[in-house]
């Protein structure tokens, strides 16, 4: 499916394939007269080693990429409503579930219970429904969203108000072809591995955001290999600004991440999950970075393997963590951008490539 910015498909849907349904979704979930806003923002709010992907759009539209844990106290959805309260946002339009894993799932039944949600998306059925825990998850899943679940597939995109919102892997698959005519990825060497892999991780779902020069680029729990069909022998998605770093930075293909050449990468660890030394030094022998911003200290790695205090959002363990965010906000032409640590006021500034 390429979907063509909404208004101007509007007239269009008399004739709609069934494929467009987010086209209609899209029109129907945004709410009429919602007020431009200065910026695209992101949000990656602290889950504590999981993940909750906030994204308020120019035009006020909202999509959440996973949602953190399941927990009796509810943590994570409030912590997500916090980030919709500083967006001024009360509703979500598009919920997107990366994988069916407790640590991005686990948290959505509170988070509907409490926030409006407009349609929730996904890869297809869990592939992990042959053990009890995961088909705990995806039954919970299955019940939180009823009957307003669709899958996507690569390809497929989001339309929302000025920007490409596209799906870039889904179910073990990836796009078909590159996004721009780049030619061989000078880090796939003559070979390259192919590790055998299975469960969800391996079919998260992953989305390219761009916004004129600016791209970001998320994949949730992209194994290596997933990593790899994206990258070799082509890189089929060019070069990004800001990179949220594969599952929590564990697993992290350098092939991949050397070619997409982040200038700013994030990576969701908690305190003691995510955030390895291996796949630190991968992300920062990237060409072309200039910063590392961590979710948390990882109190289990080497310091030598972490980044620094100013760039990292919460520094201590869990039970003492005050859930701060790091929030990007973009400029709505898409040239410039700022990241803020929201335990320090701190920003710095970036231009897009
Ligand atoms: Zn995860």
């Amino acid at each position: 499916m390429n979907i063509v910015p909404a208004e101007t498909r509007a007239a269009r849907l008399a004739g709609c394939l069934p494929a467009c349904w987010l086209l209609v979704l899209a029109l129907a979930g945004h709410a009429p007269g919602q007020p431009a806003r200065p910026s695209l923002d992101i949000y990656w709010v602290d889950v504590e080693g999981g993940a909750a992907t906030l994204i308020v759009t120019p035009a006020g539209q909202s999509i959440l990429m996973d949602a953190g844990w399941n927990r009796d106290d509810a943590r994570d959805a409030e912590r997500i409503q916090a980030a919709l309260r500083d967006a001024g946002i009360d509703r979500i339009d598009f919920f997107i579930a990366s994988h069916f894993h407790g640590d991005h799932v686990g948290g959505l039944r509170a988070l509907a219970e409490r926030v409006p949600i407009g349609q929730f998306v996904d890869h297809g059925d869990s592939v992990d429904q042959s053990s009890e825990r995961g088909r705990t998850t995806w039954e919970a899943y299955l019940q939180a969203v009823g009957d307003r679940r669709r899958s996507i597939r690569p390809g497929d995109k989001l339309p929302l108000r000025g920007l490409e919102f596209s799906f870039v892997t889904a179910h073990g698959d990836t796009l078909e072809r590159p996004l721009m005519p780049l030619g061989p990825n000078p880090h796939c060497g003559g070979s390259w591995p192919a590790p055998v892999e299975s469960g969800e991780n391996a079919v998260s779902l992953g989305y390219l955001l761009s916004l004129g020069a600016f791209q970001f680029l998320d994949l949730g729990d992209a194994t290596v290999g997933l990593q790899l069909k994206l990258a070799c022998p082509v890189n089929k998605l060019g070069n990004v600004d800001i990179y949220q770093v594969p599952h929590h930075g564990n697993g992290v293909a350098p092939q991949l991440t050397w070619a997409l050449e982040p200038t700013v990468a994030v990576i969701n660890n908690g305190p003691h999950k995510g955030g390895g030394a291996e796949g630190f030094q991968v992300v920062a022998d990237s060409p072309r970075l200039e910063d590392v911003w961590q979710g948390h200290r990882p109190l289990d790695t080497d310091p030598a393997y972490r980044t620094s205090d100013e760039l990292t959002a919460n520094l201590t363990d869990e039970d003492d963590c005050h859930g701060h965010w790091i929030k990007a906000i973009v400029n709505p032409d898409g040239r410039s951008y700022s990241i803020t640590n929201a335990r320090t006021g701190a920003s710095r500034a970036y231009l897009s490539r």
